[in-house]
């Protein structure tokens, strides 16, 4: 049985639908209007697995397949203009149907397309890697890359359904569900000890596994998004929990060296490491959350030096009035957010965890 989580903002309120199999039964789920225009988007790499079976399940709407090269590098303006071009190549109206079918890279350029082409038109995203089922997918944030960061060019456009596919899980490279696995990691930090602890059963990996550990994650990040849809009222901000550390790693090491998902393993890493030193986190729940991450595999030392880390954290665009706001855990399933963590306690910090 699928499940359900509603993302309640109003008239934009929206549901994600999370099961096993739902790709070959998208039109079930679709708002789909006779003769409605669909246009799929997707990558190569995706499109070559999954598009065959949406373009069957959808075969009398006759959908447009639009595929990109796969990668964050297309992320980019240029990327969405070729998309432009093709839409209005074939002729596609404002009351069309975009899918982003992909990871966070499609979902983000596609929903990024949706959102201007035409002054905004439909979008569902079908996230399908599990760091975009549990965080990219939902919540209305689309953009694309500028070459002097990431994700300076957006805007909010909400979709209108979140499709999860768990079975897209089954053909994900290791290394993308470790990605993943580190984003939901952070979930059952800030919010339920039950995904900290299915993480921790060193689980027979199942589709039932999965759709219960998404659905758990998507629902926090439902709940995060209602409550504060623009990233306003500071609630959305401890999904923020490893990403400022997180940021300056992947900054430092121009993307390269280590994925988001273990940049942000870092992170969580170092936050619990300073909410220990602050004897806000026990010893005993500290380990545990130490022994995870290296169960998991994300990184616990890093070869940077503790003041270049601090200094690109001091960069980051989510730093206000110059001060260092940290999301520290306190316990299996809470946080808090200080602003007033010294740079001594953060340097201690990284250099416990490998940096010079
Ligand atoms: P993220 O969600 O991490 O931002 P990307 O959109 O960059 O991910 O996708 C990461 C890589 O995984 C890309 O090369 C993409 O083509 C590939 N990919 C995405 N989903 C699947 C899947 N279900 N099976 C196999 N490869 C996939
Ligand atoms: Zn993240």
């Amino acid at each position: 049985m699928a499940k359900e989580v509603k993302v309640n903002l109003g008239e934009r309120s929206y549901k994600i639908v999370i099961g096993a199999g739902l790709l070959s039964r998208i039109g079930d789920y679709l708002p789909l209007a006779r003769n409605r225009q669909i246009v799929v988007i997707t990558d190569y790499i995706v499109g070559k697995q999954y598009s065959g079976m949406v373009r069957k399940a959808l075969k009398k709407y006759k959908p447009n397949v639009l595929q990109l090269p796969p990668g964050e590098k297309h992320k980019t303006l240029s990327a969405a203009a070729a998309i432009y071009d093709k839409l209005i190549d074939l002729n596609i109206h404002r009351d069309a149907l975009v899918i982003a079918l992909g990871g966070g890279v499609v979902g983000d350029l596609a929903g990024f397309i949706a959102a201007t082409y035409m002054r905004g038109i439909d979008v569902v995203q079908v996230p399908t890697t599990l760091l975009a089922m549990v965080d990219a997918a939902i919540g209305g944030k689309t953009a694309v890359d500028h070459h002097k960061g990431k994700n300076l060019i957006g805007v909010f456009h909400q979709p209108k359904l979140v499709l999860i596919d768990i079975n897209t899980i089954a053909t994900l490279p290791s290394k993308e569900i470790k990605n993943g696995l580190a984003e939901v990691l952070k979930y059952g930090i800030i919010r339920d000890p039950k995904i900290f602890k299915m993480l921790e059963g060193n689980p027979k990996v199942s589709p039932q596994f999965w759709q219960k550990l998404v659905y758990l994650c998507a629902r926090i990040k439902a709940d995060v998004v209602s409550r504060d849809e623009r990233e306003t009222t500071g609630l959305r901000m401890i999904l923020n929990l490893g990403h400022t550390v997180g940021h300056a790693v992947e900054t430092l090491t121009g993307y390269k060296g280590f994925s988001h998902g273990e940049a942000v393993g870092y992170g969580m890493a170092v936050a619990a490491t300073i909410a220990r030193d602050l004897k806000l986190l026990d010893e005993a729940v500290y380990i545990r959350m130490i022994q995870l991450c290296a169960q998991l595999r994300l990184p616990l030392e890093i070869n940077l030096k503790a003041e270049s880390v601090i200094g690109a954290m001091k960069l980051d665009k989510k730093v206000k009035g110059g001060k260092l706001r940290l999301v520290l855990p306190v316990a299996i399933g809470k946080v808090t957010i200080r602003d007033n963590i010294s740079e001594k306690n953060i340097r201690s910090a990284l250099k416990e965890l490998g940096c010079k």
